[in-house]
């Protein structure tokens, strides 16, 4: 008998997550020289890491072959100061992508619920069915995560509750009112997860974290993968009441994030430069896609994050055929919708040769889309 017959059932059926594809493996199948390969598409920082990240790395390798402080004191203590927590309050992860996990190894079981919307970041549904739970999906009108509906479709058996705001690959916020709203609905026993991957870029910041103030059952997850240009690196962190930060705690493994990845994240939270140079870069690129896509009256969702979802007919065929080009972007198929690809923002050069890709391959016949 095969083995997997031996497996978990729901670990079988898992769809392993499709991440951006890389650079080296492009270049490697295409006989191309990788320097020449644009890669927008998972929404990495087109200015490189935190230069001071970079100089806080090379200094903390001299000390590799220690431990990392497993409890991360100087990290988290720096993130608990700049948002006015204490440092019990701040759980590490090796990337936020990990709090997600520890929240549901600590809330989820066969009889648990967790609740996403449509076009959420797919990685919510993925852990959902790793644990045997059963996802619960709610309608996003316009691409907007519809919170009452979402606090509607709560039951005894929900524990979490999944808000990426803004959401990945739709790139739409909610507001403050809906997430208000939404909190003061919010039963004892279920915890609404607010994962802010993006939240740097916004113009128009929410307050979630007064709710963790007031002690209700919120966490926010931030990360160093995308402002701060520190992808490679994993790390993420959760802001949440002491009591469900020291739940999370206990799920991690003891060195979960390593010392070389603490010490860039702790430069690169400081550096100020950095960021609003990527703001900035990131700005100019929106407007340049949203005016292009208008022109090309192309069908895009405004974004105020550092992507952009376009509608260009077959998501699938305008990935391969953009790729051939030595331009990767994301298809969006494993997010229910097949007729459109994720562009993440570039630099003003990569932007251009993106949609002159972009353009050529939807020049061809049977590509352009229905207008
Ligand atoms: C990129 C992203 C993350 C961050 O993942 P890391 O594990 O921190 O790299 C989390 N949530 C969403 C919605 C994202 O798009």
């Amino acid at each position: 008998m095969p083995i997997s017959n031996f497996a978990n059932s729901f670990v079988c059926d898992l769809v392993a997550y499709e991440p951006g594809k890389p650079i080296e493996e492009t270049a490697r199948e295409l006989g191309l020289d990788p320097s020449s390969i644009v890669k927008v598409a998972s929404n990495e920082n087109p200015l490189g890491p935190s230069p001071l990240a970079k100089k806080a790395m090379q200094e903390a390798i001299e000390s590799a072959h220690i431990y990392p402080d497993g409890g991360g004191y100087k990290l988290r203590s720096a993130i608990a100061e700049k948002i006015g927590f204490g440092i019990e309050n701040v759980v590490l992860g090796n990337g936020s992508n990990e709090i997600i996990e520890l929240l549901c190894h600590t809330f989820l079981n066969r009889d648990a619920e967790l609740i996403a919307a449509k076009h959420a970041f797919v990685v919510y549904k993925l852990m959902a069915t790793l644990f045997g739970a059963k996802y619960v999906e709610v309608d996003d009108p316009d691409f907007i995560h519809d919170l009452d509906a979402m606090a509607d479709a709560i039951t005894e058996n929900t524990r979490l509750v999944f808000i990426a705001n803004p959401n990945n690959p739709t790139g739409t916020q909610v507001t403050q009112e809906a997430i208000d709203r939404f909190v003061d609905r919010l039963p004892e026993h279920a915890i609404a997860v607010f994962d802010e991957a993006y939240f740097e870029f916004l113009d128009t910041p929410p307050d979630v974290l007064k709710h963790i103030r007031a002690g209700k059952n919120v966490i926010v997850l931030r990360t160093c993968s995308k402002i701060h240009g520190l992808a490679a690196l994993r790390i993420g962190y959760g802001i949440a009441p002491e009591s469900l930060a020291n739940l999370l705690q206990k799920a991690r493994q003891p060195f979960n994030t390593n010392a070389i990845a603490q010490a860039g994240a702790l430069a690169a939270l400081d550096d100020d430069d950095h960021i609003q140079k990527t703001r900035a870069i990131n700005s100019e690129g929106l407007v340049f896609y949203e005016k292009a896509f208008a022109e090309r009256s192309l069908k895009f969702v405004p974004s105020v994050a550092n992507f952009i979802l376009v509608e260009v007919g077959d998501g699938g065929l305008v990935f391969k055929e953009m790729l051939k080009q030595g331009v990767i972007v994301r298809a969006m198929g494993g997010y229910k919708l097949p007729g459109w690809v994720r562009i993440s923002i570039g630099t003003p050069a990569e932007n251009a040769r993106a949609l002159e890709v972009l353009d050529d391959v939807l020049a061809k016949a049977g590509l352009a889309p229905a207008v």
